[in-house]
């Protein structure tokens, strides 16, 4: 009898639960992070339209894609890819201000599935052994709460099997602003910023460097070169979106 009790609790619990839920989504509906106007399952995050227009670049297809132009003479990589391009005004900026700036942390994680899901091919072709995100300055990180790159490589991991490690790579030095910069004094700031911490677990080994966006692409050299003076086998490089 008192197990029927129990049962009984436990249903009406549930469905209390449901009914809660069904309720608050009525009241306030999860809005879409591209558009932030039509409502989407919570695990959705992004509307049919916003998905259909993502600008995807298939970078990952392409060999000697922009991307990769941009490294040519500067630092010899794998292979080069971006997901998206990334544009003012578009649901990629909107995405990418959500998951740096509103602690929107599952997106992030659910933007890296996105790229893992691409990149899975090509990724296994290379003997990809793990990814690596591009570091924050420890200050930054805290500050935020976390680092969107590794987010980005959680998803990857979740979606591609390939582990990721936030720790062999360390921003030493907090960097300026890089927008208002020449390539040259870009270099010149970013070229002593990063360190390697472990480096037994990068010898030999094929990395993928994991970041949000390219757009000079200084910070990413600077992190090639100093993976493959302590050791690593190859570094490719890969972003959620590259600026146009
Ligand atoms: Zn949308």
């Amino acid at each position: 009898m008192k197990g029927i009790v129990v049962l009984g609790n436990r249903m009406i619990k549930r469905k209390f639960h449901f009914y809660k839920e069904a309720l608050l989504h009525m009241l306030f509906p999860s809005l879409c992070y591209g558009c932030e106007e039509n409502s989407v399952d919570e695990e959705e995050m992004i509307c049919i339209n916003c998905k259909l227009s993502l600008p995807y670049t298939s970078f990952e297809k392409i060999r000697n894609n922009t991307v990769e132009k941009l490294f040519w003479g500067r630092v010899p990589v794998l292979f080069s890819s971006s997901t998206f391009y990334y544009g003012e005004k578009t649901s990629i900026q909107q995405i990418i201000h959500h998951i740096k700036y509103r602690d929107q942390k599952d997106l992030g994680i659910f933007m890296g599935k996105m790229m893992g899901d691409r990149l899975r091919i090509l990724l296994k072709e290379n003997n990809t052994d793990i990814c690596v995100p591009m570091p924050l300055h420890p200050s930054k990180e805290k500050k935020r709460g976390y680092n969107q790159a590794s987010l980005l490589c959680e998803g990857m991991q979740q979606t591609t099997g390939i582990p990721y490690n936030d720790l062999v790579l360390e921003r030493r030095i907090a960097t300026d602003t890089q927008t208002q910069k020449n390539r040259t004094a870009r270099w010149n700031n970013v070229k002593d910023v990063f360190a390697i911490n472990h480096p037994k677990r990068i010898q030999n080994k094929n990395i993928v460097l994991v970041d949000d966006v390219i757009t000079t692409g200084a910070s990413m050299e600077a992190c090639a070169h100093i993976l493959l003076e302590n050791g690593a086998k190859t570094v490719a490089i890969t972003s959620l979106a590259y600026t146009v």
